[in-house]
């Protein structure tokens, strides 16, 4: 699709006026006016013919003009349902679906096959930052067909997805990513693209998914928690997490962490993937 044919920030206004929309906050809406930006996105997610795009929050819409372009098929799903008036003027397209939905309740699995057969998917999708994370843990949790994520997210997210263990920005979702995906920020971006605009700056990130995930585990939903919970209580040792949020008995856990070749009073946040690897399978053959 023709960058110039976006629609310019004036008549998105106009639009989005005209049908009584008010921006919300609490949904995380900004709009992305900038066709570089946009286009840039779409570079980032290598499109083609054989590609799939599901998106999370079109908003307005202005970045699925630019997937619908580009991909074969498109399925973008808003929770605001007041859009779906502003939708039905401005993103008129064969390959495009739009559901009304949370996209924490869609059973993305069944989407997947249900409408991409075939097509090499990719995620694709300026995220509302208040729900980042648990958006990006649902995606890697639930081991979608995809191929590729790509993602606008605060730039201070993109750094904790860069993080080192140890540093203050390390966190679940750190390893969530590294145990599927090769991560990769694409571009810094000003808070000045946004309609309105937010107070921090963002970033876009790739996130490539491996074939094979970076470590073998026994039981990887044992390791997502085991991960979650060490870093659900910061400055208690892993010990004291591992107890209190998997409830599990101290000796049990003890003998896990002795196992694995720690001592009961290591941070969760010093350690790194291989680590956490050796405790979900010690745990493992304990519970
Ligand atoms: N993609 C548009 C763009 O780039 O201009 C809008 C991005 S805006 C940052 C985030 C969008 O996600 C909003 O349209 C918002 O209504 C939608 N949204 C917020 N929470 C959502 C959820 N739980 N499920 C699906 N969409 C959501």
């Amino acid at each position: 699709m023709d960058e110039k044919k976006l629609y310019s920030p004036r008549v998105m206004k106009d639009i989005l006026d005209r049908y009584g929309f008010k921006f919300s906050k609490s949904l995380g809406q900004n709009f992305l006016i900038d066709g570089n930006i946009i286009n840039k996105i779409a570079d980032t997610a290598e499109l083609d013919e054989n590609s799939g795009v599901l998106e999370i929050g079109p908003g307005f819409g202005t970045l699925t003009q630019v997937l619908c372009g580009r991909a074969k098929k498109v399925v973008a799903v808003e929770v605001d349902k007041s859009l779906e008036r502003v939708h039905k003027e401005t993103l008129n397209y064969d390959n495009l679906k739009i559901i009304y939905n949370d996209f924490m309740k869609v059973d993305v699995n069944k989407l997947i096959e249900e409408e991409f057969g075939g097509l090499d998917v990719k995620i694709v999708a300026n995220l509302p930052y208040y729900i980042t994370t648990p958006i990006i843990m649902k995606i890697l949790e639930e081991r979608y067909k995809i191929s590729k994520i790509v993602v606008m997210v605060q730039k201070e997210v993109a750094q904790r997805l860069n993080s080192a263990p140890g540093s203050k920005e390390y966190g679940a979702i750190t390893l969530a990513v590294q145990y599927r995906a090769d991560t990769n920020i694409a571009m810094i971006v000003p808070n000045s693209v946004f309609m309105p605009r937010p107070k921090v700056d963002s970033a876009v990130i790739e996130f490539n998914i491996l074939k094979e995930p970076r470590i073998k585990v026994e039981d990887e939903v044992l390791l997502f928690n085991v991960i979650k919970a060490s870093f659900g209580q910061r400055r208690k040792t892993l010990l004291n997490g591992l107890c209190n949020n998997l409830k599990l008995p101290k000796d049990t856990v003890k003998e896990a962490l002795a196992n694995a070749g720690m001592s009961p009073g290591i941070r969760g946040e010093t350690l790194n993937l291989d680590e956490f690897g050796r405790i979900a399978d010690e745990l493992k053959k304990l519970i």
